[in-house]
């Protein structure tokens, strides 16, 4: 019977409305914190994990060695690879190599499995697409990303950088 009439009182004299009403002159006047994206961005991590990207060694080889690790441990099942031995070498080399960004759920295992640090995630956060199959990431978008990126790649997973 109590909770019935203090329902009825607050309902009454709008007690939730002013107490809400409160809170939000309460925080009129403050410093306004709102983020214009993209012009302007909050600190990122450098352990970010975004965009994928295959990394190669500074004489532009391909560090990828199609061992198949980051196939075998992503948990969404998203990564795909084909491999057979390089042409001119005979070396060890994925024939195809994709990752279907609608599937993985960044989680960052592929990188963490890696022995060559070649698949990385990287800072990369606002991506779009437009056409459909555009969400699979092919070895050549993935090395292209890689080597638009290598810089701040290389810089983020130095021994001496911060978090690491
Ligand atoms: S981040 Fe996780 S889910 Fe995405 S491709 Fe890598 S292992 Fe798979
Ligand atoms: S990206 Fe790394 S873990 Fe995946 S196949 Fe290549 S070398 Fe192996």
């Amino acid at each position: 019977m109590l909770d019935r009439i203090e329902h009825w009182w607050k309902s009454f004299f709008l007690v939730e409305l002013f107490q809400g009403l409160r809170l939000t002159g309460r925080h009129l006047w403050k410093k306004k914190i709102t983020v214009q994206f993209p012009e302007e961005r909050t600190p990122q991590s450098p352990r970010f994990r975004g965009l994928h990207a295959l990394r190669r060694y500074p004489n532009g080889e391909e560090r990828c060695i199609a061992c198949k690790l980051c196939e075998a441990v992503c948990p969404a099942l998203a990564i795909t690879i084909e491999a057979g031995p390089r042409q001119s070498d005979g070396t060890r080399r994925t024939t195809r190599y994709e990752i279907d960004l609608f599937k993985c759920i960044y989680c960052g295992f592929c990188e963490e499995s890696c022995p060559v640090d070649s698949i990385v995630e990287t800072r990369v956060l606002d991506y779009h697409f437009e056409e459909r199959g555009e969400h699979i990431m092919t070895k050549a978008k993935l090395l292209a990303i890689g080597d638009k990126y290598e810089a701040q790649i290389a810089a983020d997973r130095a021994e001496d950088a911060p978090y690491r």
